[in-house]
């Protein structure tokens, strides 16, 4: 039986859209479909459209934060791609052409998910003579960041191997600042500076804190002291901002609801003055506008980027509801309060009431800032604990998204790979991507809403630890649940076996192919990736306690000469993720610092370089890319002899490099030098 909430979603049919697109290095480019943006009315396309004008124009402001030299580095690159007339076929000149996609992908020139510099492929002298061909020279405005000759010092920037190794460097034990190239604090400052700086700015037992330092740089005054410089309108980033600005105001006759007018409105006015209880203001009057059919995120959102979890990284997307596959998440949404009160978790930590749980399933109409062209495939906003104590908030799954990886990695090679045998495999296929779905949705929806801090515990008690921690926590919960009898109940899942899919999913991902993301000799860097090994880690050396010799629940098995995971029980898997859930639970309600530590040092970074290397080789073989990201499409205004909005048209023919060489020109909205 397969239920329609079950199915809409995540038809699995093949269609003549071309989902996949150029690869290189390693990305494969993916293109997604706007399903539905035609049958929507002029009003809300018009909206879109201004929207999609004010998520693209934020841009610059994410290669900013990502690094202080890249802006100036995209130009200079992009200057040799367009220009260039000497050998295309030579090694050097393929390889520079790889590393500009690269560049392109994660806004800078570190790695966007391992974070990790880019080795360029290509030697010093070979740029230096292309520059030279083209006549490259900065514009007069820059006379070197580190008083250089223009653009002689981003030579070591791209060259230097120990120069800006890592972007965000989360190491035990080394001074997480200094050592992190992203651009949240100016050079020199340490972690110690940092923490003090903002110890003494948090209001103590304030029931309602602002998310203090979100929008910022921390940088020094003339007399050397420690100042922020704020991401507003006339201060820094001011040209992105007002640029976002102008369309947020163009786009505010076309809100669908008064109350969106409203959301809008706060959202200028926080970005002319970057007054964080504003933003707060903003986030409560976004996350009750559940009505609006066409809805956005756009703004410093997210603080994977800082080392410290504080500063927020630039985001946009503009989507509308998916009204459909909403029902789904509806159904769950609905039921919040059963779920917090049946969680496996101390009664200390339960919500007594859970409020304002929203959830809806989503088509994205664009992508931008920090969620592009690799983006996420749920969210759950806003960040700030009170708000959601308070009002709550809103998830999302964005159905187009999760429907175009879904058929992307058709044919990919992986599940023959890696999964143990043949009926696995038939599980896996015919339950795996709307499970994925389904644990999205819990995750987003359900898992990061659970929960509650004691009273007097630090939001911040954490520190580097809390974004693993949370997604471990978000995960495990949604885990836990998806074999939850009352997902039959529900009509969430078509039969009480479906769940085993994303089990299985979930510890061979944890415990295996996932390092095909990571070199041989790294270590997991990532907070998503870190949470998933230490979820899977830890239920596998629990189970080969627990089975003293005996089968354990899981297990990683040889079968001829290769490594893969095999389930022999899956209900005693679940109760280990509820164990597991219970502890996690525990350690950000009390705010317990050390146990967070051990748990990650433990079971999420290091990797036992003979699987890896096993796992990397098999890998090898195969025609997939680890990681993926998306080309967007393109929105035209068609307009009649006044200028009036007739209609909005959407083209998804743009190539990848067009489209960012493209977005360089058009959204070019800071100056190369933003300190
Ligand atoms: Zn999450």
């Amino acid at each position: 039986m397969l239920l329609t909430g079950f199915t809409t979603a995540q038809a699995q049919t093949p269609d003549s859209f071309n989902y996949c697109d150029e690869k290189f290095a390693d990305i494969q480019m993916l293109r997604y479909k706007v399903d539905g943006f035609e049958d929507l009315s002029l009003k809300e396309k018009t909206f879109i459209y201004y929207l999609q004008e004010a998520a693209l124009a934020g841009r610059d402001i994410l290669f900013d934060q990502n690094g202080r030299y890249n802006l100036r580095i995209r130009q200079m690159l992009e200057a040799v791609y367009t220009e260039y007339q000497g050998d295309k076929k030579s090694a050097d000149y393929k390889a520079f052409d790889t590393y500009l996609r690269r560049v392109w992908f994660s806004s800078g020139i570190h790695h966007h998910y391992g974070s990790e510099k880019f080795e360029p492929g290509f030697s010093e002298g070979w740029l230096r003579s292309a520059l030279a061909s083209i006549n490259y020279t900065e514009p007069e405005c820059i006379k070197g960041q580190d008083g250089k000759a223009s653009w002689e010092e981003l030579m070591p920037v791209i060259f230097d191997a120990n120069v800006m190794t890592m972007r965000v460097n989360q190491k035990d034990g080394e001074d997480l600042i200094l050592t992190s190239a992203s651009n949240y604090y100016a050079p020199g400052i340490t972690q110690k500076e940092v923490e003090e700086f903002y110890a003494n700015r948090k209001a103590n037992n304030d029931p309602t804190p602002i998310m203090t330092g979100m929008n910022s740089r921390l940088q020094r005054d003339e007399f050397g002291r420690l100042t922020e410089r704020v991401w507003r309108v006339g201060g820094m980033y001011s040209g992105a901002l007002e640029r976002i600005v102008k369309n947020l105001e163009k786009a505010l006759p076309y809100a669908c609801t008064e109350k969106q007018v409203v959301v809008l409105k706060r959202l200028i006015e926080y970005y002319r003055t970057g007054d964080l209880r504003t933003f707060d203001n903003y986030t409560i009057h976004w996350l009750q506008d559940t009505e609006s059919r066409v809805d956005f995120v756009n703004g410093f959102t997210e603080s994977y980027g800082d080392p410290l979890g504080m500063k927020a990284s630039w985001e946009s997307i503009v989507n509308f509801k998916d009204i459909e596959a909403t029902k789904r998440t509806e159904r769950m949404s609905a039921n919040a309060q059963w779920f917090e009160d049946n969680a496996p978790i101390d009664a200390r930590f339960k919500k007594p009431e859970c409020k304002g749980v929203t959830a809806k399933v989503i088509t994205a109409a664009i992508l931008g800032g920090d969620l592009y062209p690799s983006t996420a495939i749920g969210i759950n906003l806003p960040n700030s604990d009170w708000v959601r104590r308070e009002y709550g908030s809103k998830s999302v799954t964005i159905g187009n998204l999760t429907h175009a990886y879904a058929m992307a990695s058709q044919g990919s090679g992986m599940s023959e790979e890696f999964v143990v045998d043949k009926a696995t495999r038939e599980i896996l296929s015919i339950y795996g991507p709307a499970l994925d779905d389904l644990h999205t949705d819990l995750h987003e929806c359900l898992g990061h809403g659970s929960g509650r801090l004691l009273p007097g515990t630090d939001t911040e008690a954490l520190k580097a630890y809390s974004s693993v921690i949370e997604e471990t926590r978000a995960d495990l919960f949604g885990l836990y649940y998806v074999a939850d009898a009352k997902m039959l109940e529900l009509e969430l899942v078509p039969n009480a076996e479906a769940y085993q899919a994303q089990y299985y999913t979930y510890m061979m991902n944890g415990l295996m192919t996932q390092l095909v993301r990571i070199k041989e000799g790294g270590t997991i860097e990532e907070a998503h990736m870190r949470n998933r090994a230490l979820i899977a880690r830890w239920v596998l050396e629990q189970a080969t306690k627990d089975a003293k010799g005996g089968k354990p629940a899981v297990e990683l098995a040889k079968v001829k000469g290769k490594t893969y995971v095999r389930v022999n029980d899956y209900k005693a898997l679940r109760n280990y993720f509820g164990k597991l859930l219970a502890e996690i639970q525990r350690i950000k309600s009390e705010g317990d610092f050390e146990a967070a530590r051990k748990l990650v040092e433990t079971y999420a970074i290091n990797i036992d370089a003979k699987l890896h290397k096993e796992i990397l080789k098999r890998y090898a073989k195969l025609s997939a890319s680890p990681y993926k990201g998306f080309i967007n499409p393109v929105y035209k205004a068609v307009r009649d002899a006044n200028g009036n909005i007739t209609d909005v048209t959407l083209d998804y023919t743009e190539g990848y490099a067009e489209q960012m060489l493209r977005y360089s020109k058009e959204y070019n909205t800071l100056p190369l030098v933003n300190e």
